[in-house]
């Protein structure tokens, strides 16, 4: 059986399909050897975004972020109160 090989599109190394970093944004599939090199990509990528759009995305991103580490707090929280 032979895996398919892509190509990191920020330092050129051949990767076995399955490693490394696949991402689908914008309409393109991203292939990056690690997630130092997505990393990389990412943070070139958001210099080119609007300001607007930008701030816009952080914030709800934040706001994802922030929901899922309360839900998680949440769910430990209720776990402890099971056991008492
Ligand atoms: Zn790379």
């Amino acid at each position: 059986m032979t895996t398919k090989k892509l190509r990191c599109m920020v330092c050129g190394r051949l990767f076995h399909d399955g490693q490394g970093v696949k991402i689908v944004a914008g309409g393109k599939e991203l292939y990056f050897h690690s997630k130092t090199c997505a990393l990389k990509f990412f943070k070139s990528m958001v210099l080119y975004i609007d300001r607007e759009e930008l701030e816009k995305s952080v914030s709800a991103t934040l706001k994802e972020f922030e929901n899922r580490l309360k839900e998680v707090e949440e769910r430990s929280r209720k776990r402890i109160e099971d056991m008492l």
